[in-house]
């Protein structure tokens, strides 16, 4: 297992020699000492990624393409390594680790390498005797940071458009989950992606990543993390005035109306908000019911949220694992009593499992608590197993409810009504929506948020494009002598 700083193609301990503890949150073991880069780390991996930029930049974009081709192929051909570091390392159930973040880790690097060569300039109709056209230019290096709920498939998030289109790049893992990322980084080097082209600085936030986020070297900072912390890396960015593209927390509201096919909704919510133990910043975390069928939806979510598998991630009969660090659980479980404390009703759970076999690692039961929209927990982003449920009577109670929020990135509703369903969709403040459906994603399809989510989109043309420049080129095709001045 890769526990270095990645930079130039090499696997290198940190300047400084200072090592972090990596944990298994199963049971709180150590898994490995990683090396944990900060400011120099950081200078040494902008100036490989400063280097390895014109090659790369300029090498054909079909090339580019064919390389992350491959990385995808031999991400598949190591899914069960893949799968066992990141279920390993963040609590993942393997299931999950297998089933979804491998292959849509891959998904993503094959859907930029076939977009490489597909990134087209335009020509602008200007003036006769004159051609306009605009280029599509990478930024040069760009730096990225990627927290630790989806390690591995974030990475492929950032790094997929960054580098179909031209960019080189110095990223930081989480220092709490940087293995999966390393791997990558190893496999990138197995096909042939030249060295300097990606380093990865595995280290502290406030050290690392905020010097990545000031360096007068980097043209774009891209984030993924909370909104408090995306507000320094705005500030951070200023000197140099790069670009910055966030994607920050989220407070989704998940509507069930009471013509909603009810099981569907049932199992569609729990999805939106368990999976990953609800470390997901578009967890359905609102869950709004009408008031005509609350009382049979809550009886049988809750009955479904108690059944819920909790246990050791690497066994394959687990649904929900541990919760990625304990500072991170006991934030979670502190919820609880705010809950309480403004009058909120816990339905379900509310505790770490009584279950001795898990008594070491970062678990907390699947929550559902009741509350009232302007409660804390119906506003403050959780980000563990931990629902708030509030009650509807209409629609356009509903919709004010979706949109007392600042933030504003997952949403979902549940109905069979096509034109409450599109009008919804319409008016809910989010980037995305899902109708009768929850947490869809594809590389094709925009993610990212509006207000206090962030800005910018990952995935899709949109993500390319933000990747790269305009670049306008005018050339005078008739040899016209300007007017002005003319002698
Ligand atoms: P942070 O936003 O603080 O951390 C996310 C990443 O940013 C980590 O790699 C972190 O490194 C890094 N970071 C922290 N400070 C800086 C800085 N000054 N400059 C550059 N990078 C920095 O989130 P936390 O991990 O503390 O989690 C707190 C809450 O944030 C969660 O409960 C959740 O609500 C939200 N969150 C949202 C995510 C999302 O997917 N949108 C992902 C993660 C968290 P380090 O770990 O060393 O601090």
């Amino acid at each position: 297992m890769q526990n270095k700083l990645f930079i130039d193609g090499r696997f290198v301990d940190a300047v400084s020699g200072s090592t972090i503890d990596v944990l298994n949150p199963h049971d709180g073991s150590l898994i490995t000492k990683i090396a944990a880069a900060e400011a120099a780390d950081v200078d040494l991996a902008v100036a490989a990624a400063k280097r390895a930029f014109p090659a790369w930049s300029r090498m054909a974009a079909a090339e580019r393409g064919r390389l992350l081709l491959k990385l995808a192929d031999k991400i598949e051909e190591n899914l069960e390594e893949l799968a066992q570091l990141e279920s390993l390392d963040t609590g993942h159930p393997i299931r999950d680790s297998r089933g979804l973040d491998v292959p849509r880790t891959a998904g993503c690097f094959r859907y930029f390498g076939g977009m490489a060569d597909k990134l087209q300039g335009s020509v602008v109709p200007v003036e006769a005797g004159f051609l306009n056209y605009v280029q599509r230019a990478p930024i040069g290096v760009v730096g990225q940071i990627v927290p630790w709920n989806f390690p591995l498939m974030f990475t492929s998030w950032k790094m997929g458009p960054a580098l179909a289109a031209g960019n080189t790049i110095v990223i930081k893992p989480s220092e709490l989950t940087p293995l999966s990322s390393l791997r990558i980084a190893e496999l990138m080097a197995e096909v042939g992606i030249p060295d300097g082209v990606v380093n990865m600085v595995p280290g502290y936030g406030h050290t690392a990543g905020q010097h990545l986020a000031e360096h007068p070297e980097v043209g774009k900072i891209a984030f993924t993390g909370s909104t408090a912390t995306g507000r320094r890396i705005v500030e951070a960015s200023k000197g140099n005035l790069k670009r910055v593209q966030l994607e920050l927390g989220g407070k989704g509201a998940n509507i069930v109306f009471d013509d909603a096919n009810l099981t569907a909704a049932i199992n569609g919510s729990a999805w939106a908000i368990f999976h990953n133990q609800g470390q997901a910043c578009i967890a359905g975390s609102r869950l709004m019911l009408h008031e005509h069928i609350a009382e049979e939806f809550l009886d049988r979510f809750s009955q479904l949220a108690s059944s819920i598998r909790l246990g050791n991630p690497l066994d394959p009969q687990t649904e929900m694992g541990p919760l990625t660090s304990l500072q991170h659980r006991d934030r979670v479980l502190s919820f609880v009593n705010v809950a309480r404390e403004q009058g909120g009703r816990v339905l379900t759970g509310g505790k770490a499992p009584g279950n001795s076999a898990l008594a070491g690692g970062y678990y907390v039961e699947p929550t559902i608590v009741e509350a009232r929209p302007h409660d804390r927990v119906a506003q403050e982003e959780v980000f563990g197993p931990f629902v708030t449920v509030m009650r509807f009577s209409n629609d356009e109670e509903a919709l004010a409810i979706a949109n007392a929020t600042e933030y504003g990135l997952g949403s979902g509703l549940w109905t069979r009504d096509l034109s409450r369903a599109h009008q919804f969709a319409n008016k809910i403040n989010a980037g995305m929506c899902w109708i009768n459906c929850y947490k869809r994603v594809n590389p094709g399809s925009p993610f990212g948020g509006v207000g206090q989510s962030g800005y910018g989109r990952e995935m899709g043309f949109e993500a390319m494009h933000d990747y790269t420049e305009a670049r306008s080129v005018w050339v005078n095709v008739d040899a016209v002598v300007p007017p002005h001045f003319k002698r």
